[in-house]
């Protein structure tokens, strides 16, 4: 168990003088050095975060009202995701000794209000990955059996959470990045709208799929960052101008029976382990057991959305990343004469393995003689996709499905077949697909000690239904029966 399970229970304890920000920045420190092999952190801003801590306990003291929504939380940030005057790396070699200029939108708003920000997370090379083995610092160990991946692309932010060195973490997912360590690590993984979250300062991996989300132990905690992260930005044309809702206030009053559907074939034991399979059912009986009605509906799409997520956004990405030349950003290979070489040189030693292969297919399927054969029909896929998702939430008001196939691998063992890797992110890849809030949320463990993750997905703009859903399911989950929530 975490020392602190949410925010309301830190902001009580400030509140009765039990603790201090400083105290709090001192336990989560103590945390990180204790928990250092785990290699969650890349780098750790100890002292930057005992002073600003010193600063928001003098101004609670003078003016206890005047201190921010998320005074008392001390979070970190996966390495994706710019801090002014701070490195950001995205885990690659070709970014070594990079610092931001700027602040992305999210992290000015959480520090606005008053949120600490402690440390760097570990992540897979530009969040491209699944198990976070694909970083230049290092895998990350999954704090339940360390011999284990803790999940990606964000797993360093969720072992922060996970090994409690830290509140909440914010994180990025394009294909389930949050969700899927999430569930690995026992944490709950929560990411929005498309658009509903500035993606100012996240550095691209596939504009059309990126959204910041937020890995926490209490869904209370999601939809307090939601909150303050959420709404329209001048610096991102894709931020939606519909007003925020007070997420976190509207926790207890959506309370009424849910409509839920789940994909028969994804339940189904060829594609499932067993006692993920188990779990989900029972965790649906559960359900159904408070009146909710779950109903397997058709759905015919599943085979299709790994090939047609991978297709595009590798293409993404190919575009996104040809601004790292060798020139502009970081790094820059020495010894070689010409611009080109300079280019190519650094391209090739600054990008990991899977980051080339990635930019390779992505060229390859925005090529003119492939685009129509394969760009053009994972697009025409991803229509097909949306459109089917939304007639299910026509009658549906959620739709239930498995963070991921399996619970957390060995280290190294998809290392030598990345389209297995691939493959594991079937089930999450749909809501960036058709751009829709997901959440992952703990269903207890397996009977190796590994945890299981159950995924909730709403309509688009229905985050408030779906937190307030999971804020619930945390309550009334009798597998994992929760605390201080
Ligand atoms: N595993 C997926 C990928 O590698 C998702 C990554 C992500 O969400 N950033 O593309």
């Amino acid at each position: 168990m975490p020392k602190y399970a949410s925010l309301s229970q830190i902001q009580a304890e400030i509140q009765a003088g039990k603790t201090t920000c400083v105290q709090l920045v001192e336990y989560y420190l103590q945390r990180i050095e204790a928990t250092k092999h785990l290699n969650a952190y890349v780098e750790v801003f100890a002292e930057e975060a005992l002073a600003r801590a010193l600063v928001l306990d003098k101004k609670y003291k003078a003016h206890p009202e005047s201190v921010g929504k998320l005074f008392g939380a001390i979070i970190s940030l996966k390495d994706v995701i710019c801090y002014e005057g701070h490195e950001v790396t995205a885990g690659s070699k070709i970014l070594r000794g990079f610092r931001s200029l700027f602040s992305a939108t999210a992290v000015e708003r959480v520090l606005a209000e008053d949120a600490i920000i402690i440390g760097r997370t570990n992540c897979d090379q530009f969040a491209m990955g699944s198990d976070n083995t694909n970083s230049v610092y290092g895998s990350v160990l999954n704090a339940a059996d360390e011999t284990r991946v803790p999940g990606g692309s964000s797993g360093g932010a969720a072992v922060s959470v996970q090994a409690d060195t830290c509140l909440v973490a914010l994180g990025s997912d394009t294909g389930g990045s949050v969700r899927q360590p999430a569930a690995w690590c026992g944490v709950v993984g929560f990411k929005p709208t498309y658009g509903r979250i500035s993606r100012h300062g996240l550095l691209a991996y596939g504009s059309s799929f990126d959204q910041i989300g937020t890995i926490s132990h209490a869904v209370g905690d999601a939809a307090k960052f939601l909150e303050v992260m959420a709404g329209s930005d001048e610096f991102d044309a894709t931020t939606s101008a519909q007003s925020v809702e007070k997420y976190s206030q509207n926790l207890d009053k959506n309370k009424k029976t849910y409509k839920i559907a789940y994909f028969d074939k994804a339940l189904n034991p060829n594609g499932l382990s067993k006692e993920i399979l188990e779990k989900t059912h029972k965790t649906i009986e559960i359900l159904r057991g408070h009146g909710h009605t779950v109903e397997a509906v058709a759905f015919d799409l599943l085979d299709y959305i790994i090939p047609a997520y991978y297709v595009l956004t590798t293409a993404e990405a190919s575009t996104n990343l040809s601004r790292y030349d060798g020139i502009r950003y970081g790094y820059r290979a020495g010894g070689v004469k010409t611009l080109e070489d300079t280019y190519k040189q650094s391209r090739t030693e600054g990008f990991s393995e899977e980051v080339k292969r990635r930019i390779m297919l992505g060229a390859f399927v925005l090529s003119s003689g492939y685009y129509d054969a394969y760009y053009t029909k994972a697009q025409q896929v991803r229509r097909l996709l949306s459109d089917r998702t939304a007639e299910i939430f026509k009658e549906y008001d959620l739709i239930l499905m498995p963070a991921a196939p399996t619970s957390a691998w060995k280290l190294g063992e998809k290392a030598s077949d990345p389209v297995a890797m691939y493959l594991a992110d079937i089930f999450t890849v749909q809501a960036n697909m058709v751009g829709i809030p997901a959440i992952s949320l703990p269903i207890g463990s397996d009977t190796e000690g590994l945890p299981i993750g159950l995924q909730f997905m709403a309509d688009k703009w229905c985050e408030g239904d779906l937190l307030a859903f999971g804020h619930y399911f945390q309550n009334i989950n009798v597998i994992t029966p929760s605390a201080h929530y």
